[in-house]
């Protein structure tokens, strides 16, 4: 469902999709934590928003405005309050619990701040998990696994141990983790946030690659301009709402 088929030329694997939907619609979406407590916060007030495939979008506003709470219901961590969120054509409220599992592991990536990495185990066998889940062969699972480290200049780090690499290349590997299923939406919460600006460049190059070669589309939270304005546009929230859009190129 996350890609119609495959290109290869010169070598590079393109993924040819249906361009005519947004890869992402929200419709009137709320979120409250804790409802109808007396400690119940409404975190997310009505949302709508369209996201295009291979759309870069940038999600900016102050600590506590709603952030990740909107890309946890995108990612479908958590179960909304009213609403309606649309990936690739499909109403994910009319997913049962057990297809939603399948869904978020075909259609979404998540990559969030450093230290997510599983720290016993080598970039590689950290890169090949997601598709051992996938009930995939162990040893086609390890070969995709390092072709996709070799692709993001990892060849040679294939089996350290995340303590023994540095934070770029640390977060090197969670890109690839979140990447090797191909899928069509990645979200990243602060994804630059323990990187030094040097790095934070390099991630953000990673990102507009990636996405320039498969149209793979990025939500990206952060809390930094120069970041966010390597995106097509940013979408700021405040107390649960996005108050404006500001489009690109920054
Ligand atoms: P941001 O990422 O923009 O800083 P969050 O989405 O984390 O904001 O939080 C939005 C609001 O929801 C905040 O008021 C926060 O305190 C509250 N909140 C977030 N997660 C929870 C939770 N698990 N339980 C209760 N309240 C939460
Ligand atoms: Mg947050």
């Amino acid at each position: 469902m996350s890609h119609v088929k495959d290109m290869v030329i010169d070598g590079i694997k393109f993924l040819i999709y249906d361009e005519s939907q947004p890869i992402l619609q929200i419709r009137g979406l709320h979120k409250k934590y804790n409802e109808g407590k007396s400690n119940e916060v409404h975190a997310l007030r009505g949302i709508d928003l369209d996201v295009k495939r291979g759309d870069m979008m940038a999600i900016m506003g102050p600590s506590g405005c709603g952030k990740t709470t909107l890309l946890n219901m995108i990612g479908h961590l958590d179960k909304n309050s009213g609403g309606e969120i649309i990936i690739n054509n499909i109403d994910t409220n009319k997913l049962s619990d057990g297809q939603m599992t399948a869904f978020r592991r075909d259609n979404i990536g998540f990559i969030f701040q450093l230290f997510n990495l599983f720290p016993f185990l080598t970039a590689v066998e950290n890169v090949e998990t997601p598709l051992l889940l996938k009930g995939l062969n162990s040893a086609v699972a390890r070969e995709q696994a390092k072709m996709l480290l070799r692709d993001l200049g990892m060849g040679d780090r294939l089996y350290h141990d995340p303590l023994e690499l540095s934070g770029g290349q640390q977060q090197r590997v969670a890109v690839a983790r979140a990447l090797i299923t191909e899928p069509s939406i990645i979200l990243g919460d602060e994804p630059t946030g323990d990187l030094d600006s040097t790095t934070s460049a390099e991630v953000m190059a990673l990102f507009r690659r990636i996405n320039n070669i498969n149209r793979q589309t990025f939500v990206l939270v952060t809390h930094n301009r120069w970041i966010a304005e390597k995106c097509d546009y940013i979408v700021h929230m405040i107390d649960g709402k996005i108050s404006h859009v500001e489009h690109g190129p920054f």
